[in-house]
């Protein structure tokens, strides 16, 4: 899925939350999405999901203005998994059971939901977990339970909002290797919006840094 922002700006009444930004995410990126909280990170992950729309300035997805049909905004969000720093899994729901929901909410083949569940609890190592509910859980496996649910349904791109927030550093890392081990093997496109330093640090990869809603570097330098 092909992300453009032309000239995006988001006003929440007199707080401008974005200003004027620009730039493109190709096919299958590893993008960081960096700056200081209130810098309008979310504002750039809700814009994309759909969630809001530009006060001025256009969204295109694969090359069509985003946010005016809205048929094509339920199927374009079918193929968009979100991770959030608090998982937002249902509480009295086992871990195959908030992923089944997922799939059933995008009418994913019931004859493939059971496989398919299979496949992704084993993938975020969660295999001995899967009848508990989130109470029974820690936090490292609750965010992996949060990355099974939006990698069930095959997304295109997986929005992680502040995702390792509540972790600690050894799960912030088996988070993030499971997240640039589902870039690298099915080619699903990554944003991660994160404040934290150690993980920009480490990671070496494209990286967008947004201070009071405006890109103040961008390292592919593809901004315009
Ligand atoms: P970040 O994700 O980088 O912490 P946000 O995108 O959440 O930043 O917020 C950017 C700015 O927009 C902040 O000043 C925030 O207070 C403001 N903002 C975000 N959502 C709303 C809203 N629903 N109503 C009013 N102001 C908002």
């Amino acid at each position: 899925m092909k992300i453009k922002f032309k000239k995006v700006s988001k006003n929440y009444g007199i707080v401008s939350a974005l200003k004027k930004t620009n730039f493109s995410i190709n096919d299958g990126e590893f993008l960081l999405l960096i700056g200081p909280s209130g810098a309008g990170k979310s504002t750039i992950l809700k814009l994309i999901l759909g969630q809001i729309k530009p006060s001025y300035g256009q969204i295109l997805i694969n090359g069509t203005i985003w946010g005016n049909n809205k048929k094509a905004i339920d199927q374009t969000r079918r193929k968009i998994g979100v991770i959030f720093q608090d998982y937002q899994l249902i509480p009295d729901k086992s871990i195959e059971e908030n992923i089944a929901l997922a799939l059933d909410i995008v009418s994913y083949p019931k004859n493939r939901i059971q496989t398919r569940i299979d496949q992704v609890i084993e993938q975020v190592d969660l295999s001995t977990r899967r009848f508990l509910f989130p109470s029974q859980l820690s936090g490292g496996e609750l965010q992996r339970t949060a990355l099974a649910r939006a990698l069930a349904i095959e997304p295109e791109v997986i929005l992680a909002d502040e995702p390792t927030g509540n972790l600690d550093i050894d799960n912030s890392w088996k988070l993030i290797k499971l997240l640039k081990e589902i870039n690298k093997s099915t080619g699903t496109t990554i944003i991660l919006a994160t404040h934290d330093l150690d993980l920009i640090e480490s990671l070496n990869t494209r990286t967008i840094s947004i201070k009071n809603g405006a890109i103040v570097k961008d390292t592919a330098k593809t901004t315009k």
